[in-house]
This record gives C-alpha cells, structure tokens and sequence, in this order.
C-alpha cells in the first residue's frame, strides 16, 4: 500500500501542503504526484509514531544485553543462555585462577558498562567487591549459585594446614545437578535485565538443560564399571568436593579450596605417605596449577599420572576443555581411564 516512487521527491513541508491540498481541493481532483506525496508523508508519520510507543529494548534492535561473567565457566554458562541477544565478557580468561586474580581498570569498565553481572558467590571471588566498587558500585548482579546446597571441606579432604576442614567450598559448578541451578538462575537474571527476551532466554535455558541432563547421565554410565573403593584419585586443589560428592570418587589434595597457599614440605610428605598407604592409583594435573608438584608426588610415589584436570577454568577455543560440557567429559574420561587401567 505505501509503495515509493523514487524519483518523486518529498515535499520540503508535507504536513503544510497536506492541509493546503485538502482545503482547496476534492479528493477526485488530487494529482497522482501529489498522491504518492500524501502515502510518502504517511509512511513518516506511521514509522514516527511506531518510535515513540515502542519499549526503548526494542528501539535499540541491535543493542545486546551486556553480560559480565567473573570467569569462564560462567560465561560459557551466559553465551548458551543468552545467545544472540547477549554480550559476554569474562573477566579471568580461560586457564587464569579465579582465586588469585588481580582486576585491571579495564574489568573495572566493563562491570561499569554491564547490564548484568554474573558471580559465583561462595566467596570465590574475593576481589570482586572491590572491583564493583570502583566501578562506581551500581552493577546489577546475580550470584549463580544461589540456592544450591553449599558444602564445607571435611577432614582428610585437603592435607594443607593452612586451609583445611570447615572451609566452605567454593567450586559447586563441578557438580552438573548444581550447573543446572546455576543455568536456571542466569535465565531468570537475563529475563529481568532484558524482559524482551524472556521467551528466548527460556527457550535456550530449556534446550541447555537437557544437555546437562544427558551430561549427568553419561558421568554416572562412565564411574559404574569402577569400583567405589578404587575411585581415589589426587588432585592439585580441593576443586572437586561436590563433583566427588556427587558421582561417589574420593578425591585428596594437597592444596586447600583455594590456590592462594603452597603446600608445605610437611603436607606433601603426609600425602605421600597416603598414597602409598591407600594404594591411590592415580594423581592429576590442573590447568591453572604448576604441574611441578603433581609430577615430584606421581614420582616419589609410584602413582601414574592420570592426565590434566580442568576445575576452575575453561581452555581456549582450541583446547580440549573449551565449554563446561567438554570440560566434564574430559574429566570424567580422564578419571575413568586412570582408574581403569
Ligand atoms: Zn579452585
């Protein structure tokens, strides 16, 4: 109906003609030129009065809600949540320690310009109130893992003086029954930054989940030929207490839930003296740890080791643990292989 002609020109003042023409004129006498004048004028005020009713989201079209994630498991959580209608910056970049990061003024920038921040809570990010501060403090933000059960270090879980049993611990994303809560919490944190989208955050949470689901299925197909009592393996730090909790593997660390503190001489020998007392077949590396230590306990010892464990960080693109569902298989068929052989 309001098709252009593109070679008429539109009039310098088309309301003032428009007026003028229906003053002195009938309809029957209106020229086609000065017809298609009128649909052209139409078709500006119709797009003019469609701006001004419209929602400011939807005004911006382009514009995508502005996801600040701590770290990188977060944001692989935000980007499958959020997909195109969402930003994501990850401020501790795959393979960096969440626990010792130190925030640069451009994080301080991002969190400032955010339409949503997502934590983890559980005081994993120590440095984080800091940074939201200095970022002048007004950032809307969600902790991820509200609402899961949080779980304290038991003893004989780490071998650390320094931090040991009665530490709450902070990595409940390596349980997938915890992802999952994790994931329904981002929907709704993104809903309500960005309602226009709530259909699509739904629809993507809802498709996300039911990997998670088959992942935590696969998890417990791949532990059932192993024997409970020969799931002991060692890892660098106590990462994985709710994935141990979970799928029924004991894990031991020399380092506490966070990698802030090394590891005496003394820990280590205890941990030595376990494993060749419990017979633990199998140490792992971690990706943001000095692989050092693992290596001089797999060599006083006899334990082989059993590959590289991703706790608290995703690798990049190329990497064999670049999204949280990789980072899960690879761990669970590094576990399952060293505890097989
Ligand atoms: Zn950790």
């Amino acid at each position: 109906m309001f098709q252009l002609d593109r070679d008429t020109p539109i009039p310098a003042n088309p309301r003032r003609r428009f007026h003028f023409d229906l003053a002195r004129r009938s309809a029957h006498d209106i020229s086609k030129q000065q017809k298609i004048c009128f649909r052209r004028f139409l078709v500006i005020l119709v797009g003019l009065a469609a701006a001004s009713i419209l929602p400011a989201s939807a005004q911006q079209g382009a514009t995508k809600l502005r996801v600040v994630a701590t770290f990188s498991i977060l944001g692989d959580f935000a980007r499958n949540v959020g997909g195109d209608r969402v930003d994501v910056t990850t401020l501790v970049r795959p393979n960096g320690d969440v626990h010792v990061y130190a925030p640069t003024t451009a994080d301080a920038e991002a969190i400032r310009n955010a339409g949503l921040v997502i934590v983890n809570g559980l005081g994993l990010e120590g440095w984080l109130p800091r940074l939201v501060e200095s970022s002048g403090g007004h950032a809307t933000t969600v902790v991820a893992s509200h609402g899961i059960m949080p779980r304290k270090v038991a003893a004989g879980e780490i071998l650390s003086r320094d931090r040991g049993a009665g530490a709450l611990d902070p990595h409940a994303w390596q349980s997938v029954a915890n992802a999952e809560i994790y994931v329904a919490n981002i929907r709704d944190a993104m809903a309500a930054a960005d309602p226009a989208g709530a259909a699509t955050y739904k629809a993507n949470a809802s498709a996300y989940l039911a990997k998670l689901g088959a992942l935590d299925h696969d998890v417990r197909e791949a532990l059932a030929p192993i024997p409970v009592e020969r799931r002991k393996v060692i890892s660098t730090h106590a990462a994985f207490g709710y994935f141990a909790a979970a799928y029924d593997i004991t894990f031991v660390a020399p380092q506490g839930v966070s990698t802030e503190t090394e590891p005496s001489a003394r820990d280590i020998a205890t941990i030595i003296t376990q494993i060749k007392k419990e017979k633990i077949p199998a140490v792992f590396l971690e990706n943001i740890s000095d692989p050092r230590l693992m290596r001089q306990i797999a060599s006083e010892t006899g334990a082989t080791i059993g590959g590289t464990l991703y706790s608290d960080s995703l690798t990049a693109k190329d990497g064999e643990a670049s999204s949280y569902i990789e980072m899960v298989r690879h761990n669970i068929r590094t576990i399952a292989s060293a505890l097989t052989e």
